[in-house]
């Protein structure tokens, strides 16, 4: 292939490359594009680095599920067509309190199939300070003309109070409330909002779209973030979230509500169009089964540990990430990422490695397209590597490819 390509450009009158390095060419070519990559950015949910990485339970779960066939779609207890979804039902009712559950392929695709399910043609009413855009380009207003339902406004972008609900249920016929975590960003000052017990308490369906999904009780870091359980309790109709964010866990879209609501899901012509692949469910149940036991939770979901380290277990990697690659180690600031607890400051060390009079950006490019690729943080004119989001084994692997990067930018 290479080769062919060489000699069509040697023949060709307008010469495209003159790089003879056929070699690395074809090393190139035959290089998978989807690789591993280290995190030394302290955002410890990076969607643009796949978010949650896997607990050693969920890899070996997803493993064993790839391997050969599974009972996927088949009940082996009555020899029967079974439902996929069934295999993590039980735990997130236990888990969560719900009457039921059901799982998606994502976040955005819960949203979704929970609008279409429960809206009718009277609307839905979100107040308008949760009007939000997601990221990606995932837009609420944009979301409910894709199910077909109208959007009734109601409040104001600061303030929304339960009299605002009730007008839209008593003037404008609403039936529906779609509560819509501020995921991404925190609003201060005069603002009101109506907490879900409240909004519970009208008489007509809420849906609740948390978004991030902090399923553990008693992890300090996330108290700031709306736990399922509250909003089971409090009596949402639906409750959705990622499988992906705080909750540490594969790519998937989770839904825990009444037995109606959930059962509405399930037979929406939507819920086919955005079904889980086995290798995510098969993480998904094995991360979720972790969570029956909340310390060892923190202990084995990656997130949940990132977010929880002592200082002590950064202060020992900083060190030997530093000595093994030359660098200095300085004081920082790490971010959760993914869109959740956007205020939240992860204090901590950080390597600072190159330079510091030279162009960070050059060193960060050797950096990540080094093998394997490392993405630093810059932050000040300085390439920060963070030993948050790397692994205790990933340290020795990290300060390879930094010594190969300093001398490839220098
Ligand atoms: C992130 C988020 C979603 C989408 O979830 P994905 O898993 O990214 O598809 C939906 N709603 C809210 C409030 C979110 O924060």
């Amino acid at each position: 292939m290479v080769l062919a390509e060489r000699r069509a450009e040697l023949t060709s009158p307008r010469r495209i490359d003159d790089d003879p390095d056929l070699l690395t060419r074809a090393r190139e070519r035959l290089r998978p594009s989807l690789r591993r990559v280290l995190n030394g950015t302290g955002v410890v949910i990076h969607t643009n680095l796949g978010r949650a990485p896997l607990a050693q339970a969920a890899i070996a779960a997803v493993a064993a599920a790839a391997f050969g066939y599974s009972n996927l779609e088949l009940n082996l207890d009555a020899g029967v067509r079974g439902s996929r979804d069934e295999h993590v039902r039980a735990l997130l009712v236990e888990l969560t309190g719900a009457e039921d559950a059901l799982v998606v392929n994502n976040g955005a695709g819960a949203t979704l199939l929970a609008i279409a399910a429960l809206a009718r043609e009277q609307g839905i009413a979100v107040s308008r300070g949760q009007i939000i855009e997601i990221g990606g380009g995932f837009r609420m207003p944009d979301v409910l003309t894709l199910a077909g339902v109208p959007l009734i406004e109601v409040g104001t972008t600061n303030r929304t109070r339960l009299a605002d609900y009730e007008r839209a249920i008593s003037e404008r016929g609403v039936t529906t409330i779609l509560r819509v975590h501020q995921s991404n960003f925190r609003m201060f000052g005069f603002v009101e909002e109506v907490p879900i017990e409240r909004l519970c308490s009208l008489g007509v369906p809420v849906i609740d779209d948390l978004g991030s999904g902090a399923l553990g009780k008693g992890l300090q870091v996330l108290a700031d973030e709306p736990l399922v359980h509250r909003s089971v309790a409090a009596g949402a109709a639906l409750v959705c979230f990622s499988g992906d964010k705080l909750l540490g866990g594969p790519q998937a879209g989770i839904l825990v509500g009444g037995s109606d609501a959930i059962e509405a899901c399930r037979r929406h012509p939507l819920v086919r169009a955005l079904r889980i692949g086995r290798l995510p469910l098969a993480g998904l149940e094995a991360t979720l089964a972790l969570y029956r036991d909340p310390q060892r939770a923190i202990r084995e979901v990656p997130v949940l540990a990132m977010l929880s380290y002592d200082p002590l277990t950064l202060a020992d990697r900083a060190e030997r990430l530093a000595a093994a690659c030359g660098g200095k180690v300085v004081q920082t600031v790490a971010r959760v990422g993914g869109g959740a607890l956007p205020l939240l400051e992860l204090h901590g060390p950080a390597v600072a490695i190159g330079d510091p009079d030279r162009d960070p950006t050059v060193l960060a490019n050797a950096l990540r397209t080094g093998d394997p690729v490392l993405v630093p943080r810059i932050s000040d004119g300085r390439v920060l590597v963070d030993p948050r989001t790397l692994a205790d084994d990933e340290i020795e692997v990290a300060a390879a490819a930094i010594c190969r990067a300093l001398q490839a930018a220098t």
